[in-house]
């Protein structure tokens, strides 16, 4: 469930228990909101539609499926001129009467699609995979139809990924909770609402996903929901809730993943960035000293999460207030040594090498300032 609000006084619902109308399963906090809203908030005329849509769930996820269709159509309706559907080869859909969108690294005249096509094109491979029991493997690739182009083989991004979620979700929402195609279908939404900048309902639907995660005991699940909250606070500049969030992740892929797996070393360099954002600099350096030998042991000393967490190491150690001569000396050194292994390993122009450059001068000024 995602609509988590009362529609009338926009309480916050209980997963399970909430009032909800017997016709078309809209849920309040309670049977006054119910009486308001069907006398003077239009439930009266509405409840039969929604209904017949499907219920609450469904009828809201058409609904605004239509809606991000319509903004997805209007953005790309000047780029779009001219071309046609590298699916149905039409410009304008022959059903639906829509026009083409493109939102992923396609360019010149490649990638227009009509989110139909996208749509039909991914239903249509992944129930294939599930009716001929096809491999693991398989049904993976065959989801990335949800989020990637099958041309450019990079995801949809801001609008159009945004469509594609609620697209997802409304054809799986109607399945049992714990369903994969569901789960996924929610985490999709969450992920393009967020790329579309809506992240109020990107939160919204990421704190659906992780009560449904807890609910299904999914510890995964729980994770991914907390990983995908955690981005959005960072997005609006909840740094302090960030930052808690990814507290919980680490310690949950400690638990899940133990100390010396890939995931757990980039949910502690995470971790690291939200403390060094926040200043709390002396328990970043503290996890960083702690992780860092792991990270070279497992990942190698010229891999790209080694790096970045020795770049934040030194970040740590240079942005604290407290950070004393030695501090900033051993500050230096670190980038000075990080950047020589980015460079000769991802070469000069790679974002990771500009970056430790960038903090590299910083860190020397400081020192210069010092001294
Ligand atoms: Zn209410
Ligand atoms: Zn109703
Ligand atoms: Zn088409
Ligand atoms: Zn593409």
């Amino acid at each position: 469930m995602i609509l988590t609000q009362c529609p009338v006084c926009a309480a916050q619902l209980p997963d399970l228990t909430a009032k909800q109308c017997s016709r078309c399963k809209t849920r309040y906090c309670g049977p006054a909101c119910q009486k308001k809203h069907w006398e003077e908030g239009g439930h009266a005329n509405l409840c039969k539609k929604i209904k017949k849509g499907g219920g609450a769930e469904q009828y809201h996820a058409d609904k605004k499926y239509v809606e991000a269709v319509g903004v997805a159509m209007m953005a790309y309706a000047e780029d779009a001129r001219g071309q046609t559907c590298y699916i149905c080869t039409e410009a304008v859909h022959r059903h639906t009467g829509e026009g083409l969108v493109r939102g992923c690294a396609c360019h010149t005249t490649e990638g227009f699609v009509h989110i139909s096509c996208l749509v039909e094109q991914a239903k249509i491979l992944w129930e294939e995979a599930m009716e001929n029991n096809l491999g693991e493997p398989v049904r993976r690739e065959r989801w990335d139809r949800w989020h990637t182009c099958s041309l450019c083989e990079q995801r949809h991004h801001g609008i159009v990924a945004c469509a594609l979620g609620w697209a997802c979700w409304k054809t799986y929402v109607g399945r049992p909770e714990a369903h994969f195609a569901r789960i996924n279908a929610i985490n999709l939404l969450g992920n393009g609402l967020s790329s579309a900048s809506h992240h109020e309902d990107a939160l919204s639907v990421g704190e659906a996903q992780l009560s449904m995660m807890r609910r299904l005991g999914n510890a995964e699940g729980i994770l991914i929901a907390q990983t995908n909250l955690s981005n959005t606070y960072a997005k609006i500049g909840k740094s302090e809730q960030a930052v808690e969030m990814d507290r919980d992740i680490y310690c949950g892929r400690v638990k899940l993943n133990g100390e010396e797996d890939e995931t757990t070393l980039r949910a502690a360099n995470n971790y690291a960035w939200g403390l060094c954002k926040v200043r709390h600099c002396e328990e970043a350096k503290a996890l960083m000293r702690k992780v860092i030998p792991v990270a070279r042991c497992i990942l190698g000393a010229d891999n790209h999460l080694t790096l970045t967490m020795r770049w934040v190491y030194a970040k740590a150690l240079c942005d604290d207030t407290g950070a004393t001569l030695d501090d900033l000396r051993e500050a230096v050194t670190t980038l000075e040594d990080t950047v020589r292994v980015a460079r000769r390993v991802f070469g000069g122009a790679h974002p990771l090498t500009t970056g430790i450059e960038r903090d590299l001068r910083h860190s020397r000024d400081a020192l210069a300032a010092r001294g």
